[in-house]
């Protein structure tokens, strides 16, 4: 083409083509160059170019974006897992485990077997964090998800529901196989873990729940940790498989609970006294206070069947408020019905969550002055569990209630997880030792030489020993020999009303 001659270049209008496609996106559009070699062609070469450049950069883009987004996927997923999986044990975390249960209830009992859960639950984990630490804790932790996930299948979820819950998800297993896989789990804990230089033994409380037609992923979680309290209160460490019956155990407890709140402001709530007796003359030292319910229905309900309850829901922390305050106050009555008892003493119970109430030394202080009470006369009785897991809150508390001059007395010695170190740690003076201890004292002579050298240890570590549960003259003879100062039992006399106390402890009846 030559300027002027008036006639368009077709190769122009294969350009404006060209760079129009370009523009648009359609990176490998190329536009033929003709043989002219002249100034149009120099500008397809390089429109053709640049397109070819463009293209390469576009690739790069992709590959780049193309990574991020891989890279974002992987976050994303890193981060689901993280949000459904337990971080100490990698186990699934209740999230994962309700979205399996739900996946395993749609796709129904395709192999026949309906899906079944299983809660487990440590029953002495709380000693163990508490004596040795929270790692040795978490290694127990750890080491119990290792054995849960070594008894199931692959395909079945196992899981930590948080502290020392866990659970399973079995699917496709009749219900011989899921009894099984329980009995399984049940064994795997019966093993001891080691920690370093120390030995423990956990054992678990197992609920098993089968899902039935029309039962949603939460009540089949339900009914697992019903069948696993079950099991706990059926003396822990057993396998329990869930029955509609058991929900009227639960209704039932949640009556006694509202019932019991309604107990102490009634007035259906009773001190019965039990003498602590001084063994070599019989005198009466003083009393333990001891509460009952006096039911307008099921008649008079003895504390085992709702201090635990009361425990549980905190109640017992105004059931002990009621105790301290009517037991001292019956206290102040007897010193001005026999004012020759002048160290006669008041035993009280105190429970775990009670040390741990911001009035109680306040309340104790109080009352013990509006009843013109001395500390001394005060005893409180506190089970060896609690104070073996003491914390530093408890401990001050009980170094707070000693500075007051308040007895304290280490109860139920010889109950529970042992150490002989602790009795020299704590502020008591006196320990009780449990029943269980004296119950074959007439005629085995390896329980009498256990019980004399725990009697000698009390001693060693200066405390006096009161020991509990005698019943017949032979067992008071026995401690009597064996050292021990103080007892108490059916033997001196059951747990009685205040009126019927007060001629035993004025000494008008005769003493055994
Ligand atoms: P515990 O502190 O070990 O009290 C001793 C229990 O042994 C009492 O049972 C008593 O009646 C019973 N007992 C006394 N002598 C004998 C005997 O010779 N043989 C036998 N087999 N048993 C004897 P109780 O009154 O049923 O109290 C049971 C538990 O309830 C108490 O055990 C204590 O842990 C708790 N408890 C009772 N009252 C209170 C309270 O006011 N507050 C708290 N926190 N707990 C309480
Ligand atoms: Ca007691
Ligand atoms: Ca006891």
């Amino acid at each position: 083409m030559s300027p002027g001659d008036g006639v368009e270049d077709p190769r122009l209008e294969q350009l404006v083509d060209g760079i129009v496609r370009l523009a648009a996106g359609e990176l490998n559009a190329r536009i033929e160059p003709s043989d002219q070699r002249d100034a149009i062609d120099a500008v397809i070469t390089g429109v053709n170019l640049l397109g070819e450049e463009l293209g390469h950069i576009y690739t790069d883009l992709e590959e780049r974006v193309a990574a991020r987004t891989a890279m974002l996927r992987r976050t994303q997923v890193e981060l689901e897992h993280m949000a459904k999986t337990d971080a100490l044990t990698g186990l699934a975390n209740r999230t994962l485990l309700n979205e399996r249960i739900q996946d395993a209830i749609r796709s129904g009992t395709d192999s026949g077997h309906a899906p079944a859960v299983l809660i487990l639950d440590l029953d002495s984990f709380k000693a163990i964090n508490d004596t040795l630490g929270h790692s040795a804790g978490d290694a127990v932790l750890v080491e119990v998800s290792r054995r849960l996930r070594s008894v199931v299948r692959a395909s079945d979820t196992v899981a930590r529901l948080g502290g020392d819950e866990f659970a399973a998800l079995i699917t496709g297993a009749s219900v011989d196989d899921v009894m099984l896989i329980a009995h399984r789990a049940w064994e795997a804990l019966q093993e001891s873990v080691d920690i370093g230089t120390e030995t423990v033994w956990t054992t678990g409380s197992i609920g098993i729940c089968l899902h039935d037609p029309g039962r949603s992923a939460e009540d089949l979680m339900r009914g697992a940790d019903i069948a696993m309290y079950q099991a706990k209160a059926e003396g822990r460490n057993t396998v329990q498989l869930f029955h509609p019956d058991m929900l009227n155990a639960v209704q039932e407890r949640s009556r006694i609970t509202a019932e019991l709140r309604m107990a102490a402001a009634t007035g259906q709530l009773a001190l019965h006294y039990q003498p602590v007796v001084e063994l070599a003359s019989g005198k009466v030292a003083g009393v333990e206070a001891l509460v009952r319910w006096h039911h307008p229905v099921r008649g008079t309900i003895m504390p085992d069947s709702f201090i635990g309850i009361a425990e549980e829901t905190g109640l017992i922390l105004e059931l002990g408020r009621w105790v301290l305050h009517e037991g001292i106050a019956q206290l102040s009555q007897w010193k001005h019905l026999a004012p020759q008892l002048t160290d006669f003493r008041l035993h009280i119970n105190l429970s775990a969550a009670e040390l741990l109430r911001s009035d109680l030394l306040a309340d104790v202080n109080e009352t013990l002055t509006k009843n013109d009470i001395e500390p001394s006369r005060l005893v409180l009785e506190i089970t060896e569990s609690v104070l073996m897991s003491r914390r530093t809150g408890e401990q001050q508390v009980l170094e707070k209630l000693r500075a007051l001059g308040v007895g304290l007395q280490i109860d139920d010695f010889g109950t529970g997880y042992s150490s002989i170190s602790y009795l020299r740690e704590i502020p008591a003076e006196t320990v009780k030792v449990d029943h269980s201890l004296i119950k074959n004292l007439e005629t085995d002579p390896q329980q009498q030489k256990f019980v004399s050298a725990i009697l000698q240890l009390i001693s060693a570590a200066e405390l006096e020993a009161i020991v509990e549960g005698i019943e017949t003259a032979e067992q008071a003879a026995r401690l009597q020999a064996m050292g021990c100062l103080y007892g108490q039992g059916y033997y001196y006399g059951r747990p009685a009303p205040a009126a019927a106390i007060l001629d035993r402890i004025s000494g008008s009846e005769p003493q055994r």
